[in-house]
């Protein structure tokens, strides 16, 4: 048993949470909203006046905020005051410059740091079936393991400080242009009078194959559970997608990476949030390559 401080207890954080009470950890938390302490607190999860309150006495502290600065400004107030040796996690999805800055926090604060992005979703986090990416030294990497397993599927340690969220955009980047790829191949099938099973048997098995056509089929039919299937309900919303594909470009401004495909993805998903599509499936993107609404 670990006494754990879980700050961000939001969609995934909450989840998350839960099934560290469920491992038997004593589980401290806070987060700014209070419905969402009321929900951690049926979780079994000790709500705590503020973030300093939780980490006192923790050996292990969670982070899953939004963004690098929520996380930043977190661990400016809470690494000077954590016990001396203690373990922190991030799990948010973050910029990489800002992750390292998180490590370089917690080090200068004689803390073990490991950044640890989430693939997976609200289902991962409630089933405790995440993938975790984790980037710091091995010997932190060692003891965060024990404390992710009761909310992993699968957990990869990618290399030192900041790889884990390298590994995560680069993943979604991948993901984002995979997606309009797929989508625009329906698209042309469609015009091509080609129906959308043929094309998904034949892709499906041939070098067109990947998970964007098979596990998440932007057309209604040849995949059942596809979000397609429900009008695009998320799934994986499209403000998370292009969240994630604005720090690809940053990450890729920053190292000197040429990713015309990454900023042409994060262009064309501004453009499909920006019409007020922020809360569907990404895979919805099929529809505004059609012209047509969801
Ligand atoms: P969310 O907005 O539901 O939760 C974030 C929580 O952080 C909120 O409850 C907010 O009140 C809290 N918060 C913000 N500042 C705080 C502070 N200073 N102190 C305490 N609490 C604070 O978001 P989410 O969907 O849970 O996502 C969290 C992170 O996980 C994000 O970085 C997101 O990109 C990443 N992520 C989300 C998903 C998903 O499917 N939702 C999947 C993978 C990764």
């Amino acid at each position: 048993m670990t006494t754990i401080a879980f700050i961000g207890l939001g969609n995934m954080g909450n989840p998350m949470a839960a099934n560290l009470v469920k491992a038997g950890h004593v589980v401290n938390g806070f987060d700014l909203i209070p419905e969402n302490l009321a929900v951690a607190r049926e979780h079994g999860v000790t709500v705590m006046a503020n973030a300093l309150a939780a980490v006192e006495d923790a050996d292990v502290v969670i982070t899953m905020l939004p963004a690098g600065k929520h996380v930043l400004s977190v661990y400016d107030d809470i690494a000077p005051k954590a016990k001396q040796g203690a373990l922190f996690i991030d799990s948010s999805t973050i910029d990489v410059d800002s992750a390292r800055k998180a490590h370089a926090v917690a080090k200068k604060h004689g803390l073990h740091s490991v950044d640890a992005p989430v693939s997976g979703g609200t289902g991962g986090a409630a089933a405790g079936t995440l993938t975790f990416m984790a980037g710091g030294a091995k010997d932190a990497f060692a003891k965060a393991e024990p404390i992710l397993k009761p909310m992993a599927g699968r957990i990869v340690h990618c290399g030192d400080d900041g790889a884990g969220q390298a590994a995560k955009i680069c993943n979604n980047m991948m993901l984002g242009i995979s997606m309009i790829g797929v989508a625009e191949a329906f698209v042309l099938a469609e015009k091509l009078g080609l129906s959308h099973q043929a094309l998904f048997d034949v892709a499906s098995t041939s070098s067109g194959q990947c998970w964007s056509l098979t596990t998440y089929c932007p057309v209604p039919g040849p995949v059942p559970a596809s979000p397609a299937n429900r009008d695009y309900k998320p799934g994986f919303a499209v403000a998370l997608m292009l969240k994630d594909l604005k720090l690809s470009q940053e990450a890729a401004q920053s190292a000197g990476a040429v990713t015309p495909m990454g900023a042409e993805a994060a262009q064309l998903y501004a453009l499909f949030n920006a019409q007020g599509n922020g809360g569907a499936d990404f895979s919805g993107i099929i529809n505004f390559l059609r012209g047509t609404s969801l």
